[in-house]
């Protein structure tokens, strides 16, 4: 089985060695012309998951209505920035926009601007968003810096890469990816060097159909002050992840929202305290598989750390509120009314469609665990929903 993207892989790591995690879920996922965000519509027919926005529009409205109160408690900036990262098919953003139609001077106000890697999805939000001449960007760097920005995003810090790091008998060691086939030659490319100079250190795992095979390097100690104290001595096979791409992230947009004004909420699933284990989550045609396999196929997630978020954001000087969960966040932003005036003029059979979406969205072994987390600056006015 071969994939553009494993291929280009393959001879990454036949160049430079073994890749870490990070840097391989990075290629995967967003390779600017191989990647699984880039070469296909991951809603499309092999669509692999179903979010939020896509059960009901009642998400978006939810959404919607924050924005609009937050643009109010910041003194109704006109112009300002509504961007959302990673809007997928953009119906988030069509909800939230239709939501907040009637709130006076709030369209008048806003300029829509996307954060997205896929043109495929580009497309999709396009049509979508089309009465609202959206402007595209694939980093933070190209947004306006003269006006306040309101950020929204929902599962786009899970598709950030991380790096993985395990517990082993000679202490912490960091998660790379191999070529497989490099093993029956110990002399070949810089893991064969590696292993032949060095085979305590190294170690290689089951090798895939993919001809990809996992292994372990030593970490570099100044390393270790990404993992927090608690888990230096944790047991062996302990995996503890962590990720430049959202750290990097959160840190560019708060120095931004702290120069501009504004405010971001993200929504994802993941835990609020630091946590050991794997959330490297690899899905191929609504099946769980192991990450190595259908490279560039499958599509890939972590679970977002919510405390290291937080910390990127305190150190530069953001508001953190939260995370709540889910189902409170949008209970307290008034879904359940927004439920009842939807099944006032709604069929038998439209009802129980938003009874089961509310459900959906709601309960804890659904999506209602799903954790929110605010950023605000300088005005200490909690947003809605915390
Ligand atoms: N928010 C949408 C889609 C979530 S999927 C929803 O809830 O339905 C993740 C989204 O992030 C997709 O739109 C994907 O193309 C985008 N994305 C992933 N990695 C990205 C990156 N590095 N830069 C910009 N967009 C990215």
């Amino acid at each position: 089985m071969s994939t553009p993207v494993l291929d280009f892989i393959k001879k990454q790591i036949a160049l430079n060695g073994p890749m870490d995690m990070g840097t391989f879920t990075g290629h995967v996922l967003a390779h600017p012309k191989y990647g699984y965000y880039i070469r296909q519509d991951p809603f499309g027919a092999e669509g692999h998951f179903i979010t939020s926005p896509e059960i009901s529009q009642m998400f978006g409205e939810m959404i919607g209505a924050w924005a609009a109160d937050l643009w109010m408690k910041l003194g109704q900036p006109n112009p300002f920035i509504l961007l959302e990262a990673g809007p997928g098919r953009g119906t988030l953003m069509m909800d939230a926009l239709r939501a907040t139609k009637n709130i006076p001077g709030f369209h008048d106000a806003l300029e829509v601007h996307l954060l997205e890697a896929s043109p495929a999805l580009r497309k999709r939000q396009a049509k979508a968003l089309k009465d609202y001449q959206p402007h595209w960007h694939g980093t933070l760097e190209t947004l306006p810096r003269d006006k306040p920005l309101i950020l929204i995003a929902n599962e786009f810090l899970d598709a950030l890469p991380a790096r993985q790091f395990e517990v082993t008998e000679k202490g912490w060691m960091e998660r790379v990816v191999v070529v497989a086939e490099e093993k029956k030659n110990p002399f070949g490319g810089m893991a064969g060097v590696m292993r032949a100079l060095a085979p305590n250190l190294f170690s290689t795992g089951a090798e895939e159909e993919s001809g990809l095979g996992s292994g372990l390097v030593p970490l570099p100690r100044e390393m270790m002050t990404l993992i927090p104290k608690e888990f230096h001595e944790a047991p062996a096979e302990s995996v503890y992840e962590f990720s430049p791409a959202s750290h990097a992230f959160i840190r560019n947009l708060c120095a931004m929202m702290r120069e501009q004004g504004g405010a971001a909420l993200f929504i994802d699933y993941g835990h609020k305290e630091p946590k050991l284990g794997d959330g490297l989550r690899a899905i191929y045609r609504h099946k769980v598989v192991h990450p190595l396999t259908h490279v560039g196929d499958a599509d890939l997630s972590f679970h977002v750390d919510f405390s290291a978020m937080a910390a990127a954001a305190r150190a530069e000087g953001a508001h953190v509120h939260g995370p709540v969960e889910q189902r409170q966040f949008l209970k307290s932003l008034g879904i359940e009314v927004r439920a009842e005036a939807l099944k006032k003029n709604a069929t038998d059979m439209q009802k129980e469609d938003i009874d089961t979406a509310m459900r959906r969205l709601t309960e804890p072994d659904q999506m209602g665990n799903f954790l929110v987390i605010g950023l605000t600056y300088g005005s200490t006015e909690t947003p809605a929903g915390f």
